[in-house]
């Protein structure tokens, strides 16, 4: 059982290397090395995401059911996938969630020093694919269960462990719809991504979509014969760059968002046969990063009419078999920054650190934060690290958000306040 001080007697910051005298931590020695050799297990199921991560899901529910925790899982429709819940401590609402994704990005054509499905501890980094996004954070809490268990905890601390992130935050739906309609609310999620443990209280959304434009081949020779699906595409891509400039030129500089505007995705295209065919088809992928404050559906609805109104009708005057079709491929929405929420004040709390930052990726902060759980990201490593070869977690930041997560499971057990 924890013998510390109240945290709120102290000043530590996180970022401060000799802070941990300030506020001692129960001992969780064998907690850290419990964390790293989970996060080798771990690290050895390929979960990257076009591949199933069951046997990641069955190894968790194992290591669980071991300490007499019960898992919940949702499941993709295929089957193949699934999210994990768990819950330590009493079944009533105002929970704490900790969240992770298990899957990670692909290492196809990168260059690696060790194998990446090996993780490779090297000067105090743990090298190996996802050890910083984001399976350190889940090694780390799950190293935790046991110890949460042994607390008769008065709060309920919960797990949430998702597939399909990386691939627009598809997984975590099916677990979010699930809690909130069959299971007490938590007041809170922690999204361990790798922010340094920093706070991170505010997320750009994504919103991604596929245009395929069907014209009509012909000899290049000839153009007025055919329906240059490439130009009806650059059309388009022009408008996007255009409104691009537009939300730049409107944007709040001191909105905390690097850059601070909302930003245009556009990051492949393919189309046409040969340099003297004109193309029948061009497909591209497009979306915008938007800022919290940004109306989404606005800038939808505008690049919509423009294709409807400005150059469906030029290839329709060539021929009615033209077509523009645009399909919505991800909607991943921002997490609106709320420093009095309940996972802001609680981290801060915990913490001791008193300001929260801004990033602009995607997280499943915001699909927690829309179905009423508020959010922040906090977690070990650097995003630095993340997707790039040689990807590594700190041993250092294992420790700091072991350190947490201790404290964590310590208010847990003391504190009275179940408010939602
Ligand atoms: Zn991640």
């Amino acid at each position: 059982m924890a013998t510390q001080k109240p945290v709120s007697e102290s000043n530590e910051t996180f970022d401060n290397n000799v802070s941990e005298t300030v506020v001692p931590v129960s001992d969780n020695t064998n907690r850290l090395q419990e964390s790293i050799d989970l996060l080798a297990s771990l690290v050895a199921f390929d979960t990257t995401s076009s591949n199933s991560n069951l046997q990641l899901i069955e190894f968790v529910g194992d290591y669980l059911q071991q300490q007499g925790l019960n898992s919940r899982l949702t499941y993709n429709q295929a089957g193949n996938k699934a999210n994990l819940w768990v819950t330590i401590g009493p079944d009533i609402e105002g929970g704490v969630v900790l969240s992770g994704h298990t899957d990670v990005v692909p290492v196809t054509g990168q260059v690696w020093s060790s194998d990446p499905f090996t993780m490779d501890n090297r000067d105090g980094k743990l090298y190996g694919r996802g050890t910083a996004d984001m399976k350190g954070f889940v090694a780390c809490a799950l190293a935790h269960s046991a110890y949460y268990k042994s607390l008769a905890l008065k709060i309920p601390l919960h797990f949430a462990f998702s597939y399909d992130e990386e691939v627009g935050c598809i997984g975590v739906g099916g677990l979010i719809r699930d809690v909130t309609e069959n299971l007490p609310i938590p007041r809170a999620v922690i999204v361990g991504e790798p922010t340094g443990m920093n706070i991170i209280g505010g997320n750009k959304g994504g919103r991604n979509f596929n245009t395929i434009v069907n014209g009509i081949d012909g000899h290049s020779s000839l153009p007025e014969l055919g329906a240059n699906a490439i130009i009806a595409a650059t059309r388009i891509i022009n408008k996007l760059v255009e409104m691009q400039e537009r939300l730049k030129a409107e944007s709040d500089p001191d909105n905390g968002f690097t850059p601070p505007y909302t930003t245009l995705d556009l990051g492949l295209i393919s189309g046409g046969t040969a340099s003297n065919i004109i193309p029948a088809r061009c497909e591209f992928a497009w979306g915008f990063r938007g800022l919290p404050s940004e109306d989404v559906d606005a800038l939808e609805a505008e690049v919509r009419s423009f294709i409807d109104q400005e150059v469906l009708p030029e290839l329709q005057a060539i021929s009615s078999a033209t077509s523009i079709v645009t399909e919505l491929m991800c909607d991943v929405p921002a997490l609106i920054p709320d420093e009095t929420s309940a996972a802001e004040q609680l981290v801060r709390h915990l913490s001791c650190l008193n300001s929260s930052g801004r990033v602009c990726y995607g997280t499943e902060a915001g699909l927690f934060q829309k179905a009423g759980i508020s959010g922040v990201i906090f977690g070990p490593g650097n995003i630095e690290q993340a997707h790039l070869p040689d990807e590594f977690v700190t041993i250092q930041q294992m420790q700091k958000c072991c350190n947490f997560l201790t404290r964590l499971g310590d208010w847990a057990a003391s504190s009275t306040d179940t408010r939602v």
